[in-house]
């Protein structure tokens, strides 16, 4: 706790405990009421600053309310600009369309069309993965272990977390989990193990409609893939006649440097799904781009009420006007990526490998803390000393700073002086009850 502020007190929360459902989670790590946010910092309603490294995990790559996307969006509300579209022709589409083709889709000669779905990541994923067995007539979909891609029932077929597979109360859909690159160590190839399983005819394993992957884990605690493995993957599914299916929801828009996180492996995925950051201002919207010639969808065929958000259509367009028409933030945050790194990996190495070691990719990055709850009394303890951060992985043992890719050095080292104390003061008194 800094020291003007004080603990909010139990009738603070009487509303959300009286009202709101026992799901809520996030709110459980960070029990204050927050009202007004700005860049890289959150304030609670006592006016407490807490610098955020959650960032809406990840949909706040540019920062809470960043100013030139607030005053587009302004100046957009106030035009009296449509709010809802349906999937109608408007302009704030229009202009969002012909930004990311410009800016994004041309320059990397990727000959892509867009779907939007749902809003959210899951319905991308539902999308991807609907439109991938219609094109191949097969049911069967590879995932990875510990891979995340949401929580609507196809898409939580995808996802490992025995947690949240637990919750569909149903069989889920036909997945077949491999292991994901490095799962058994450095030794096994798994991608040699996919490629095995698809080649033989009596592996058990049905000739799969897609493979669906993360480049980077984000919930699953920050596994990075190999180029090496995700090139070996994508062209292991293209011999089998499956589908590549990236899910960049959380490792895109920028997160690991470029706008695509598979943009530096040569990987040209079969489709790629993408939501959190797209937007850049935290309102909800996803896409799905799909290879043109896969564009195999009938009028109507997938669709829903809310794939037209305006709103987020203005601040994504003016995201990718102010942030990608250069590689300017490409460029710092790699900057940014390897000054994380060699802070993450100068805080580990005060420890035992056993019990601290530095991981991930570009600006998702953290530490692996080997122990849940150790993990969560560092998210405890930073929380009480001014930062927001939260534990991944399937122990929730990986501490993972999502810091926005715009913050300025000097937040970010405090950010990481603060998890540095708390990583201190919770691992240190565990090694001295131990000694
Ligand atoms: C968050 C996430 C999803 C799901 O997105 P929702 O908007 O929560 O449905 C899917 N895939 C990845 C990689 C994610 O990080």
């Amino acid at each position: 706790m800094t020291e003007e502020s004080r603990p909010d007190r139990e009738e603070d929360f009487a509303i959300f405990n009286h009202l709101e459902s026992e799901v809520r989670s996030y709110a459980r790590s960070y029990p204050v009421v927050f009202a007004t946010a700005r860049g890289a910092q959150l304030f609670a309603r006592d006016g407490t600053a807490y610098l955020d490294f959650l960032m809406g995990c990840s949909s706040l790559n540019y920062g809470h309310n960043p100013p030139a996307l607030k005053s587009a969006l302004i100046d957009y509300i106030a035009g009296d600009g449509i709010t809802h579209g349906l999937d109608l022709y408007n302009e704030a589409k229009e202009s969002f369309l012909r930004e990311l083709d410009e800016t994004i889709l041309r320059p990397r000669q990727l000959d892509y069309v867009v779907q939007f779905p749902g809003p959210t990541g899951a319905n991308a994923v539902e999308a991807a993965l609907k439109l991938a067995r219609k094109i191949t007539g097969r049911s069967n979909i590879i995932a990875f272990t510990n891979g995340f891609h949401g929580l609507s029932l196809g898409a939580l077929s995808c996802t490992g977390s025995r947690f949240h597979r637990a919750a569909a109360g149903q069989l889920l859909g036909p997945v077949t989990r491999l292991p994901y690159d490095g799962y058994f160590g450095s030794s096994v190839d798994t991608a040699d193990y996919l490629d095995h399983l698809l080649s033989d005819p009596s592996s058990g394993v049905d000739a799969p409609a897609a493979v669906i992957v993360e480049t980077v884990q984000g919930e699953g605690g920050l596994n990075v893939a190999g180029t090496e493995w995700l090139q070996n993957v994508a062209a292991i599914a293209r011999r089998h006649g499956a589908l590549l299916i990236v899910d960049d929801i959380q490792a895109g828009v920028g997160r690991t440097d470029a706008f695509f996180s598979f943009e530096g492996s040569g990987l040209r995925p079969d489709m790629v799904t993408m939501a959190k950051s797209i937007s850049g201002y935290g309102l909800p919207m996803a896409v799905v781009l799909i290879d043109r010639l896969l564009d195999v969808w009938q009028p109507g065929e997938h669709t829903g009420t809310f794939r037209g958000n305006c709103h987020a259509f203005v601040t994504a367009r003016a995201a990718l006007e102010h942030f990608w028409r250069t590689d300017s933030l490409a460029a710092s945050v790699k900057e940014k990526g390897n000054l994380l790194k060699s802070r993450l990996e100068q805080i580990a190495r005060k420890y035992d490998p056993s019990r601290a070691s530095a991981k991930g990719r570009g600006m998702m990055r953290g530490i692996d803390l080997k122990s849940g709850e150790i993990a969560s009394r560092v998210v405890r303890t930073a929380f009480q000393t001014g930062l927001i951060v939260e534990a991944a992985g399937p122990k929730d043992e990986v501490v993972k700073c999502l810091p926005p890719l715009v913050i300025g050095e000097n937040q970010l080292s405090q950010g990481l002086d603060i998890l540095e104390g708390a990583i201190d003061s919770v691992i240190g008194s565990a090694v001295n009850k131990a000694a």
